[in-house]
């Protein structure tokens, strides 16, 4: 028997027309690339998404297209989300951080019509524009009166706004259509694109929302660091409106003293980041002697929280909520809201308990594989490869079915990569990551793509990229290598070799120069071995 209800398609635009009617007051507040604070409503809010879609189908802009934006965190950048959302057509965030072969591939791999871009980012544009297709068209995302020099033919944000209707009819699209592409850059290869749809984006929400609502409400001021331009700001964009809450997008100006500043004058309660942010915003609170007014929670994710930094946070008083995802998962999967019974626990007691990954959030399943894929116990000890089920979870790649039919099990579910246990009270931990990559200040670096562009130099015989813990980027790649003859090259040589397929962050500290390569059973560099070579190593700048 089948129910009777309604069965009205989840859109993302619904999100906002609910919050201009049920939070009208409530809104965001950015730090611009202007230089000033701005302020809005969520009310004022939809009247400009409206303009925008306007806008946008004058530009030419169809179902089903794709249009990218190259920004930092700021109300202009959140109504882009929505207005091509919600006139059926797909954002695509690009990550600033990505090298210029990433980024020339993905515009091309995604068919952009028109990319959105903050003046910060302009130059990026400007020394690529002959590598990215010709018809694509570059809106600046500012005035007139702000608008740089520039040699591109560009359209400036605020002019395509003027003068265009507050209302828009938005179409009633099916929910599965598609919202969102985000490219991750998390294993080698090219980055393979995660594409979400209106459905998987308002579930998400709604999921986020259940799990953080507690403790956010209507009015709350929540700072997200997390970037617009990569996993959907762990989905605040969408469940910031649904709760209420005032969204505070702090612009270019990530450093500690920035952060603290803008927490402090803002109020800012709950703040969402990955570890190098609280690292310097940890470093700022000690100069200060007292943490930003108002603060009292902080939510870590995108690689594991030191346990310090926990503890520097409880210590405090700030609530650590220690999230793990992927932007697979659009990409919220596990969140250490702890229960009452956790902060009634003895201090040393409560951080074992926050340093793992968190609970589950609702719509997220959770097994854990052993190498022939049989499910291991969540008993805390059984360890094993991590698979997650979802609504929110992507069911392959846009247009790339090799990495498509590799993501998904016999059963249906996706392989994170990640190796990880779950005890008995649900709490997962994230052991290790079965691929050996390097994650440099939240952002991914492909060692084996490092290794192939160093072997380049006829200096190398044979080398492995070691991602070695580094106290402000979490880590930090280092080659490990065996020199072709008697003379090594220097690291800067190395570096210009590779510096062609790499944006320069990306590229390794420091080289270390060895006889051999250890090998594992099967004939493999044992980087697992490297690893444990190089605990004790301390980064050039920092030993
Ligand atoms: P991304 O798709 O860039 O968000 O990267 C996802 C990956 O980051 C996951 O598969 C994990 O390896 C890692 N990650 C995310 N959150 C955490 C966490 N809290 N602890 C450990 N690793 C994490």
């Amino acid at each position: 028997m089948q129910g009777m209800m309604m069965n009205r398609p989840l859109s993302i635009i619904s999100i906002l027309d609910y919050a201009a009617e049920a939070h009208p007051d409530s809104g965001i507040v950015s730090v611009r690339t202007e230089g000033d604070t701005h302020r809005t409503t969520y009310r004022d809010t939809y009247k400009r998404v409206g303009k925008l879609a306007h806008a946008l189908e004058k530009l030419g802009v169809k179902p089903g297209d794709r249009v990218a934006t190259l920004a930092w965190n700021g109300y202009r950048h959140f109504e882009l989300y929505y207005a091509i959302s919600g006139m059926g057509a797909v954002c695509h965030t690009i990550n600033p951080r990505l090298s210029a072969e990433q980024m020339i591939y993905i515009v091309g791999h995604a068919e952009d019509k028109v990319i959105f871009v903050d003046t910060t980012f302009l130059p990026i544009l400007e020394a690529l524009r002959d590598h990215l297709p010709a018809d694509l068209r570059i809106v600046v995302m500012t005035d007139r009166d702000h608008l740089p020099d520039t040699k591109l033919d560009v359209l400036v944000y605020e002019d395509l706004l003027d003068g265009e209707p507050e209302t828009y009819d938005w179409p009633d699209l099916d929910e599965n259509t598609a919202a969102g592409l985000c490219y991750t850059s998390g294993t080698t290869g090219n980055p393979k694109g995660a594409l979400y749809s209106h459905r998987s984006t308002v579930l998400h929400a709604l999921m986020v929302a259940a799990v953080m609502g507690g403790a956010l409400g209507q009015g709350v001021n929540v700072l997200p660091v997390v970037p617009l331009f990569h996993v959907n700001a762990w989905g605040l964009p969408y469940a910031g409106p649904i709760l209420g809450i005032n969204l505070v997008m702090p612009g270019p100006a990530l450093d500690g003293p920035s952060v603290y500043k803008l927490m402090d004058s803002e109020n800012v309660y709950s703040a969402w980041g990955v570890p190098t942010v609280w690292m310097g915003l940890l470093g700022e609170i000690e100069k200060q002697g007292k943490p930003p007014k108002g603060f009292g929670d902080v939510v870590i994710g995108g690689s594991a929280a030191p346990r310090t930094m926990i503890e520097a946070f409880e210590k405090m008083g700030i609530n650590v909520n220690h999230a793990w995802g992927m932007t697979e998962m659009s990409p919220i999967g596990t969140h250490g809201v702890s229960p009452p019974a956790v902060d009634d626990l003895p201090f040393d007691k409560k951080i074992d308990v926050k340093a793992k990954q968190g609970r589950r959030v609702f719509g997220v399943d959770l097994k854990i594989v052993d190498d022939d894929g049989n499910r291991q116990p969540h008993d805390g000890k059984a360890i094993g490869e991590l698979f997650v089920r979802g609504n929110a979870i992507v069911s392959g790649y846009y247009k790339n079915e090799e990495a498509s039919a590799k993501a998904i099990d016999a059963e249906g579910w996706f392989g994170t990569g990640d190796v990880a246990s779950i005890d008995p009270d649900g709490y997962l931990t994230i052991q290790d990551r079965s691929k050996d990559l390097i994650k440099s200040g939240g952002e991914w670096i492909s060692s084996i793509d490092l290794e192939s562009a160093a072997l380049a130099h006829p200096g190398i015989a044979n080398c492995a990229a070691i991602g070695v813990a580094h106290p402000k980027w979490d880590e930090r790649p280092v080659l490990v290598a065996v020199a072709a003859g008697e003379d090594k090259p220097s690291l800067d040589e190395i570096r210009e070799t590779m510096a062609e397929h790499f944006a320069k962050w990306q590229l390794p500290d420091d080289v270390i120069w060895v006889d051999d390569l250890p090998l594992t059973a099967t004939g493999k560099v044992s980087k697992l071995n490297l690893r444990q070579q190089l605990s004790d190593y301390k980064h050039p700048e920092v030993a």
